[in-house]
């Protein structure tokens, strides 16, 4: 036994290491999460989804992949949207509790990288571009989500991160605002910084949660502006603005 193992012990007497959703105490240092969210996640990863804006396919049928709300649109600024699941339950506890405490972030890239690979690679990807977050709350959490889990794709998919979008301007965080409010927020929110490595390129956008596809589109609209030929996104979960289970 190395004399770490007793130190370890003797830490997770006094600091309990506790399951990255729900917070009870584990007592296996390997496993991260209790067997109630292990379970209960299994619900809420993968399922049936519109391939073009990620939400569940309900009772309605896909028709080539998409549901008909999205068919209704050509030419979607984002051409597909890949998922990890729904937001609800453990992964949207999960997400939550990473996108304030950068906890799990190897897992939850791992995860974007298996759901994303077939289709980054159908795609023809070039390159991940993380959505940027404003300074102010990446000063205040100390990280960039939606850049860790980048770099974690990439480091599986063999595909390279490139920061080709800035904030443009201030924007008000989205929570608690409707479709529409959301929609006009982010209008503009993101300029390219680099239209020489945007142009012609095939890209993947990465963040944590997609809620209305607002902040994806207008993501996207600034790197075709650029010249980008074909812009797809993957993120963990995807929400639904009316289920308050979900906010
Ligand atoms: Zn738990
Ligand atoms: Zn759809």
């Amino acid at each position: 036994m190395s004399i770490a193992a007793p130190f370890r012990a003797c830490l997770d007497l006094v600091f309990p290491r506790t399951c990255s959703a729900c917070r009870e105490p584990l007592f296996e240092p390997r496993i991260r999460l209790c067997d109630e969210c292990a379970a209960d996640l299994a619900h809420h990863v993968g399922g049936e989804y519109c391939a073009q804006c990620a939400c569940d396919a309900g009772p309605h049928l896909l028709v080539n992949g998409r549901c008909s709300d999205c068919r209704v649109h050509s030419r979607p600024p984002v051409s597909r949207i890949v998922r990890v699941g729904r937001h609800r339950g453990t992964l949207r506890a999960l997400v939550l509790a990473y996108k304030y405490e950068r906890v799990l972030d190897d897992l939850l890239g791992d995860w974007m990288a298996h759901a994303s690979q077939s289709v980054i690679s159908e795609a023809e990807v070039d390159t991940l571009v993380p959505i940027p977050t404003p300074l102010i709350r990446r000063w205040r959490r100390g990280f960039h989500p939606a850049d860790l889990l980048a770099r974690r794709i990439a480091s599986r998919t063999h595909l390279v991160v490139t920061p080709l979008l800035a904030m443009a301007r201030r924007v008000r965080p989205q929570t608690g605002l409707s479709a529409t409010e959301r929609e006009e927020n982010i209008r503009g929110a993101f300029r390219c910084i680099s239209p020489r490595r945007t142009a012609g390129r095939s890209i993947c956008l990465v963040d944590d949660v997609c809620t209305t596809g607002a902040t994806l589109r207008e993501a996207a609209r600034a790197l075709k502006a650029a010249g980008a030929q074909r812009v797809m996104a993957v993120v963990i979960s995807r929400a639904v603005l009316s289920d308050p289970a979900q906010s």
